[in-house]
């Protein structure tokens, strides 16, 4: 952390602020210039209130210098982090493919959409039970009929499950049917709700927020793992921008980011990223060469009557070519 002070900062008023710095446990560099004085400060700033510090009238600016993220920075971790799904490996050179419907809306329609996607070689289950809908009036999702029919289509295909939890109240329920538990971009900053994730003993998968940052990002990452829970996914899925022919727009540049940043593994879903089914292809390959870690996809047998996000849905045959297509640049190592 930097902090410049004010041009007419007399000494006292410098001596003051060092001796607070030094009180917190940092040592502090002062340079004192023609134009500025600026205090360097070294050592662990975590307990120091950059904003406390610029309330100061003396304080010109504060500039943080370290990321405000610890425990998801790949600075104190540098091997990247693998998740270990009932042995889907996810992260360090691994691409998952998690493929599903958008919801979960009855035993037919998840069996089949389960046993064609296990069939063209997805890893995971997708399917939501508890849907976050723009509209209440739209289908909020079975539930927990939709848990124990995911239980069900993991009986029969292996698949393990990836699922959507909404709430506190609902997670203990979710946690006994889920093998990774889903927080959603609207979800991404419910604070509680990613504390009781960092709890969890399940591996948690986190969609980046509608208008996150980044940093936003990889501090709800943190929130979870300072709770004691270190298996988290991240998620880009698309952010909103002023561009309306598409639902979203995928920050590709996410991944490169992220994986500078941090250790943990990052997916893209190219399925809400644009809202059009058209355009899942071109965006599953583009996250493969960029790096991604795996892909999460909607799948609907029936998209025109899929009760959520059919226009964003593969039919099954679009999605197998969509696997031998990813299968080809894999084997072609198109992601290293
Ligand atoms: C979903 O996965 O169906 C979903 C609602 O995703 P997001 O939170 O990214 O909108
Ligand atoms: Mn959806």
């Amino acid at each position: 952390m930097v902090i410049v002070m004010k041009q007419n900062a007399s000494p006292e008023a410098i001596e003051r602020i060092k001796t607070k710095l030094e009180s917190l446990g940092c040592t502090v560099h002062p340079s004192f210039g023609a134009n500025y004085n600026i205090l360097g400060l070294v050592g662990d700033t975590s307990r120091i209130d950059a904003s406390q510090i610029q309330a100061d009238e003396n304080v010109d600016k504060v500039l943080k210098v370290q990321h405000p993220f610890k425990l998801a920075s790949r600075h104190f971790h540098p091997e990247d982090t693998v998740v270990d799904i009932e042995g889907v490996k996810i992260g360090g050179g691994n691409v998952a493919i998690m493929a599903g419907p958008c919801s979960v809306e009855s035993e037919e329609q998840l069996m089949t959409i389960a046993e064609a996607v296990k069939k063209s070689g997805a890893q995971m289950l997708r399917g939501g039970a508890y849907k976050p809908r723009t509209s209440p009036y739209s289908f909020q999702g079975m539930g927990i009929e939709g848990l124990k029919l995911l239980k069900k289509a993991k009986e029969i295909t292996g698949l393990p499950i990836v699922t959507e939890v909404m709430s506190t109240e609902t997670f203990d329920e979710a946690e006994k049917y889920a093998d990774l538990i889903q927080i959603g971009a609207r979800n991404m900053q419910n604070f509680p709700l990613l504390k009781r994730a960092g709890r969890s003993n399940r591996p948690i998968l986190l969609k980046r927020g509608l208008s996150a940052t980044i940093e936003e990002f990889l501090m709800s990452a943190e929130y979870i793992m300072s709770e004691g829970n270190r298996d988290v996914i991240l998620c880009e899925r698309g952010i909103r921008t002023f561009e309306t022919y598409t639902r979203n727009t995928l920050d590709i540049s996410a991944v490169p980011i992220i994986k500078e940043l941090s250790h943990l593994p990052i997916i893209i879903d190219p399925s809400h990223a644009t809202g059009k089914w058209s355009t899942v292809e071109p965006l599953s390959k583009a996250a493969i060469v960029a790096g991604a870690d795996g892909l999460i996809i909607e799948v609907h047998h029936q998209p025109e009557k899929a009760l959520s996000d059919g226009a964003q849905s593969l039919k099954p045959e679009k999605f197998d070519h969509l696997m031998q297509v990813v299968h080809k640049m894999l084997a072609l190592e198109m992601n290293k």
